[in-house]
């Protein structure tokens, strides 16, 4: 954690959520504080929203497009806009009418849940974990597929967070994985690495296994995002993200504006400025 005066990092999290998200009570201003650069917040969009007991989580955009537009003005445009679609077949319609006429910087694309329940909630942990990757995986696929206009594919580990899947589990479901990203490829998405699924619920190493299979199949379109639902995750364990990313010869990122990718250097985000 910084204190202040101290040097900070020029990071961009492309993954984050403040009080507009229900989850969260983080504040923009608080954010602002962690970085000299640009900030994107990115939303919650879930329909009938099992972790919210069924209920629509929508953001409002009106309010989060006003609160945005003031604070920039202050803060000299600093801060960017985007939205996490959790995406349901049954939702679909929906989600494109809410889409409709809104202009956001960034798409996430997500799978929270099945229709039924959120992968999060406890009666997931009683299921086999080879039933829940069925499962997860070609919800997975079917979103990549069907979704249109998402720019970058979260994560992929969502639907398993609860369990310890070992490198060798995840080999068994090779085929399908490589479908995910393959697709992630076709439709020039970036491919997260979430880094609280990482160093958080400890799933490093099958982000290892997916980086090789995306470089080998030729994806190179990364998003480095921490799901932080307040600072104390703000860019959480991004030296190790960035580490891994050029190890396997990575050199920048895939940032967002008005869904227009460009490429963030890795040596840019390492800097540190006063
Ligand atoms: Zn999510
Ligand atoms: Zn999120």
């Amino acid at each position: 954690m910084r204190s202040g005066g101290d040097a900070i990092m020029t990071r961009y999290d492309q993954h984050m959520h403040t009080f507009f998200s229900s989850d969260s009570s983080e504040k923009f201003e608080n954010y602002l504080k962690q970085t000299p650069g640009l900030v994107v917040t990115t939303e919650h969009l879930d329909f009938n929203d099992h972790y919210m007991g069924g209920e629509d989580t929508i953001l409002d955009y009106e309010k989060y497009s006003v609160t945005i537009d003031q604070l920039n003005e202050k803060h000299g445009n600093r801060i960017r806009k985007g939205i996490e679609i959790g995406y349901t077949k049954e939702s679909y319609d929906q989600i494109q009418d809410y889409l409709k006429g809104k202009e956001f910087d960034v798409q996430l694309l997500s799978v929270h849940q099945n229709g039924e329940y959120d992968f999060l909630q406890p009666i997931v942990k009683e299921k086999n974990v080879e039933d829940v990757m069925n499962e997860y995986f070609p919800l997975l696929l079917e979103a990549a597929t069907n979704f249109p206009t998402a720019n970058v594919l979260t994560h992929f580990d969502y639907g398993i967070r609860l369990f310890d899947v070992s490198v060798e589990e995840l080999q068994g479901h090779e085929s399908i994985l490589k479908q995910v990203l393959q697709k992630v490829i076709d439709k020039q998405m970036a491919f997260e690495l979430n880094t609280r699924s990482m160093y958080q619920y400890g799933n490093v190493a099958l982000y290892e296994q997916m980086i090789e299979w995306y470089v080998a199949l030729g994806g190179k379109l990364f998003s480095l995002g921490s799901d932080a639902h307040s600072i104390d995750y703000y860019a959480y364990h991004f030296d190790d993200a960035i580490a891994l990313l050029e190890k396997n010869s990575v050199s920048s990122v895939t940032i967002f504006e008005k869904q227009q990718s460009t490429q963030l250097p890795l040596s840019e985000m390492k800097k540190n400025v006063k």
